[in-house]
């Protein structure tokens, strides 16, 4: 199908002046959309269950005309607005007090290019869905990040990123979009039209608008080869240069606890090649039973830490032989993210990642040691990407190396984290790190102006495509506008029913 008709799928024109109608008439135009306040989904609980919120009302459009209608009944009662896709982000990113609208419903694949190696979908699909439909075509994406449950909207617009030293984030794969403005207009843009709104959506945090459709480049249908081996951390980091580039895909799990890193490297393959491993004790191991095993020790260790550090070197143990796998690209390029978590990650400029792990390494010898000092229960992950110009993007302009940590919540209970994460903040802010979006930070307008250098042209697009913050959340008014108060503590979308995160490890 030709460009032309892509476009055509990207913008379709509002056919009524809704200025013309009453505000009671808009309540009777919305109530098909509206989840009833009884159902599980009238409320918001991230997928770790790390942030819950009870917006005003939850919207569940199934089409353009139905959320033109929300915003202008939005507008109307000076309401404002947060899209939600799938709910993964890691902090109070798709929380609100106000209206909910859930793209669920907006999740269809519009067109299919294999020989121009594009598709238009929906915002609202998930990635999962649009893989498999992918598949029956012979496509495929051409990267992931460790999971396929966000929605499109979610991944472009936090710049969710997998790994690959020559791949940049998600979102640069978009070739244009279309996007709903709070006024209820329906804008195309692309690198070439609208490319100031462009560059400000992708990573916009959902604050320039419902992303409608999207064009995406894809590929067709690959295969990766992946080998995993573990070696000593000294070696990974006198040879980190080499490794990083010795495929197209490499993503590195430190474990500080031993002192160890499982390196994993995967490249596109052709070849018809039986997947194996270096046989021996562990692989007798079912990985249920670790899976269970891991997690019942780590609910122990909020009990007596210390067992935190031997999980990990278990962990790391059971993992250490040497493997391969060959598999479609999706089953490769997703990692097992296997419980609930807290999480934060940073991106570094790559040229500083050496120097950064010799000083993480040497805070993590003595962490748990230190003052309010905690066990960090996780591997660190490592992943690289490539620079690009997405105004956001925390790779803009400069080759990166992503690190995130986590700790896992056993049995989703809560665990110590914050002094952790706080600490490692202050080292990654030390290298002119740029935190993920999606997950939660410390940093304001003034930090942020000092990391993006477009970021002032960021805030310009806010004001002139939505001057009334429409679509400006909690979230985005602390972090993008600096404003301060109750209704934006950072803890606002964190209290929880019974042991409470916030009274028992604040
Ligand atoms: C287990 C797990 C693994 C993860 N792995 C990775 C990873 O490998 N790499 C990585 O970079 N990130 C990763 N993330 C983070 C994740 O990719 C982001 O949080 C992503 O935004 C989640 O997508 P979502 O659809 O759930 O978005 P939500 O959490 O629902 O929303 C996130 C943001 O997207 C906006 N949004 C959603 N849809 C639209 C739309 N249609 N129009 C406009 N705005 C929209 C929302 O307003 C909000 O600002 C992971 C998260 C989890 C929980």
């Amino acid at each position: 199908m030709a460009m032309q008709d892509a476009r055509h799928s990207l913008v379709q024109n509002a056919s009524v002046d809704l200025k013309t109608l009453s505000v009671s008439a808009l309540y009777d135009l919305v109530a098909p959309c509206v989840v009833p306040s009884g159902s599980p989904s009238a409320r918001f609980a991230n997928w770790s269950r790390t942030f819950h919120c009870t917006p005003l009302v939850v919207f569940e459009p199934c089409d353009v005309e139905q959320c033109r209608l929300i915003f202008e009944l939005a507008q109307r009662e000076q309401r404002t607005v947060r899209i939600v896709g799938a709910g993964l982000s890691p902090s109070d990113l798709a929380c609100t007090s106000d209206f909910m609208l859930r793209t669920s419903k907006l999740n269809k694949l519009r067109v299919v290019d294999p020989e121009k190696h594009f598709v238009v979908c929906d915002g609202g699909i998930k990635l999962e869905d649009l893989e498999r439909e992918l598949a029956t075509h012979n496509l495929a994406l051409r990267n992931l990040g460790s999971i396929s449950m966000q929605a499109m909207g979610g991944v472009i617009t936090t710049a969710t990123h997998g790994t690959g030293i020559e791949f940049k984030v998600l979102g640069d794969d978009v070739l244009s979009l279309s996007l709903l403005l709070a006024d209820g207009t329906l804008v195309y843009c692309s690198r070439h039209e609208n490319q100031d709104l462009f560059k400000a959506t992708l990573c916009g945090l959902g604050s320039t608008g419902l992303v409608i459709s999207v064009q995406i480049r894809v590929e067709p249908a690959f295969q990766l080869r992946e080998a995993q081996v573990t070696r000593p951390f000294d070696e990974i980091l006198a040879n980190l240069d080499d490794i990083v580039h010795q495929a197209q895909h490499v993503r590195l799990w430190w474990y500080p606890q031993n002192k160890s890193v499982r390196v994993c490297s995967a490249n596109r393959t052709t070849a018809i090649e039986p997947e194996h491993s270096e046989p021996s004790f562990k692989s007798f191991q079912p990985a249920f039973l670790t899976h269970h095993l891991v997690e019942f020790f780590l609910f122990l260790a909020r009990i007596w830490p210390v067992l935190a550090y031997y999980i990990a070197r278990y962990v790391a143990w059971m993992e250490s032989a040497p493997k391969v796998v060959v598999g479609e690209s999706g089953s490769i390029l997703r990692a097992d993210c296997r419980f609930a978590q807290h999480t934060t990650e940073w991106a570094i400029p790559y040229e500083h990642a050496q120097t950064c792990l010799i000083q993480l390494r040497d805070w993590l010898e003595t962490e748990p040691y230190s003052e309010n000092g905690t066990y960090p229960n996780f591997p660190i992950e490592l992943r690289f990407s490539a620079p690009d110009d997405i105004w956001l993007s925390p790779a803009y302009g400069r080759r990166t190396c992503w690190i995130g940590i986590i700790q896992f919540k056993p049995y989703g209970l809560p665990v110590r984290y914050q002094e952790l994460f706080r600490r490692f903040e202050a080292i990654m802010s030390s290298y002119d790190g740029r935190p993920h979006w999606a997950k939660p930070h410390h940093l304001g307008p003034h930090q942020l102006r000092r990391l993006y250098p477009h970021f002032d042209d960021f805030v310009a697009v806010l004001e002139r495509v939505d001057p009334m913050g429409m679509f400006r959340n909690e979230n985005v008014r602390r972090h993008i506008f600096g404003e301060r108060g109750p209704a934006i503590d950072p803890r606002l979308f964190k209290q929880h029913k019974g042991a409470s995160d916030s009274s028992f490890y604040a």
